[in-house]
């Protein structure tokens, strides 16, 4: 008789754990699943999910200015935040349910509790105090948004996890960072009406992402009448009978009702007990694992974002399936984390896949880029400001396309169908000899016929 309570312990219910439990159920493991929260993770519960109904409430305001221009008479408009916050609410309830039956359905035994590791194979279930004795046990159990760098008053400033249950929709926001989070959520409040300020400690948004989308997200932003504010910090928040002072690094004060911090996410590894199994995390409290997504302990594996590999929903996702395949399906499966197409929900939207052109300046050495930049169809008649930003970068050496860069709407779109492509190796050449959707913006993609001259630099001496 086997000594383990069940095949496997998985800790934590989000997207990589989930879908990790599910899949080691469907090849006839016995699993066990806890969260001491809600069931979804921070993707469905306070991330990805409520963050795009935020996005999509936002930008009806551009919508109702469109229209006016092919003829429409809206009126007067009026957003209403408690509307947008309870039907929000009611439709993560609703995924939450979805992703509970799903895992009943798959025979996963759900545990609504905090867990900690206790050995090699042994989880405490902390509300019962019942010990269980895996076979394997998969921590995802995420990360965190923190208030991070510590300053006086920094607690007066909210995180990612608050900014979904505001009671109201602040006036004035502040936004700090110059990551995802913050410009999605400099968009989103943008749109809603307030009054907003992004700071960021760069000279430039979206450090990562290649120079010219940065820049002309930084551009349109502004032309959006955000205020954006670089190469400055936070340095103090105090609270007045006007709202939240916020003190600038450049001495600057500014008076708002609410400071959003989007600073960077930290694992959710204090607490778990992965010292009494032998696992220590790394500098910034991640698990490091291997490929396969195991740890140095054999029965302990980890997944998602408390690896803090690519810190991506689908990412997880992928891990978790991986895991569940190779432990449990006999397929061993390492997760490339190499060409990983995403979109950030800024307003206009940003989609990207592959190297950007500094980067690939480095690693291909001789490259041909291609860019365009164009005011979209739609904007003709409803004068919208926004323009379309569009890059190739071509390995000059395999005329492979190694970086697509789409800023615009539906960027995210796009760039999951131009993300088959890349993935699949297509060349420049392939790319040309595919017929245009006309008229589309997306079109663009496949028009672009001659590379930018890039001057060299001259040579001195
Ligand atoms: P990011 O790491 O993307 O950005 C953090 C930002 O905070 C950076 O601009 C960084 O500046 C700045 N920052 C860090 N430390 C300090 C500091 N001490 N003082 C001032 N500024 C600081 O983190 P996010 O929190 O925005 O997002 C976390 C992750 O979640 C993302 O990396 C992404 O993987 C994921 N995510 C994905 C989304 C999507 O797919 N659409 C949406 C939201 C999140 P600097 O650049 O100079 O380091």
């Amino acid at each position: 008789m086997s000594s383990f309570d069940v095949d496997l312990f998985v800790i934590g219910g989000g997207s990589g754990g989930v879908r990790a439990a599910r899949i080691a159920a469907n090849y006839g493991a016995k699993v066990m699943l806890a969260e001491e929260d809600r069931l979804g993770g921070t993707c469905v519960i306070r991330g990805c999910v409520p963050k795009k109904l935020m996005v999509y409430a936002s930008r009806f305001a551009d919508d109702f200015h469109d229209a006016e221009g092919f003829g429409w008479n809206i009126g007067e408009t009026r957003f209403d935040w408690a509307t947008l916050i309870r039907n929000k609410d009611k439709e993560i309830d609703r995924l939450e349910s979805i992703y509970r039956a799903n895992l009943e359905k798959a025979g996963v035994e759900i545990v609504d509790s905090r867990a900690v590791i206790e050995d090699a194979h042994t989880v405490r279930l902390l509300k019962s105090g019942a010990r269980i004795r895996a076979r394997y046990i998969l921590v995802a159990a995420g990360a965190h948004p923190t208030l991070e760098p510590a300053i006086p008053g920094g607690e007066l400033g909210i995180t990612s996890n608050e900014v979904f249950h505001l009671e109201s929709l602040p006036k004035r926001i502040l936004v700090v960072g110059g990551g995802y989070i913050a410009v999605e959520f400099a968009g989103v409040f943008a749109g809603l009406g307030s009054e907003v300020t992004l700071l960021h400690r760069g000279d430039k948004l979206l450090r990562g992402f290649d120079d010219d989308v940065r820049e002309a997200l930084g551009e349109a932003y502004i032309q959006r009448g955000i205020n954006v504010a670089l190469n400055r910090t936070v340095t103090q928040l105090a609270k007045t009978s006007d709202g939240i002072a916020a003190t600038l690094s450049d001495g600057s004060v500014l008076t708002v009702d609410q400071a959003l911090v989007a600073t960077g996410r930290r694992p959710n590894t204090k607490g778990l007990g992965l010292e009494n199994a032998g696992i220590a995390v790394d500098e910034v409290g991640a698990i490091p694992v291997d490929g396969y997504s195991q740890t140095i302990i054999p029965s302990i594996y980890a997944v998602g974002d408390i690896t803090n590999r690519v810190n991506l929903t689908p990412v997880a996702i992928r891990e978790g399936h991986a895991f569940a395949d190779t432990v449990f399906g006999a397929k061993p499966t390492i997760v490339d984390h190499d060409l990983i197409p995403t979109a950030v929900f800024s307003t206009p939207e940003i989609g990207v896949i592959g190297c950007g052109e500094a980067v690939a300046r480095a690693v291909y050495g001789e490259i041909d880029v291609y860019k365009t930049a164009f005011r979209p169809m739609k904007a003709t008649l409803s004068g919208g400001k926004d323009r379309v930003f569009m890059k190739l970068i071509v390995d000059k050496a395999t005329d492979k396309v190694v970086g697509v860069h789409i800023m615009g709407h539906d960027a995210g779109e796009m760039i999951q169908l131009a993300g088959i492509a890349v993935t699949m190796g297509a060349t420049k050449a392939d790319f040309d000899r595919t017929v245009a959707v006309h008229p589309t913006a997306a079109e663009e993609l496949v028009t672009m016929r001659t590379p930018v001259v890039v001057k060299k630099p001259v040579a001195v001496g």
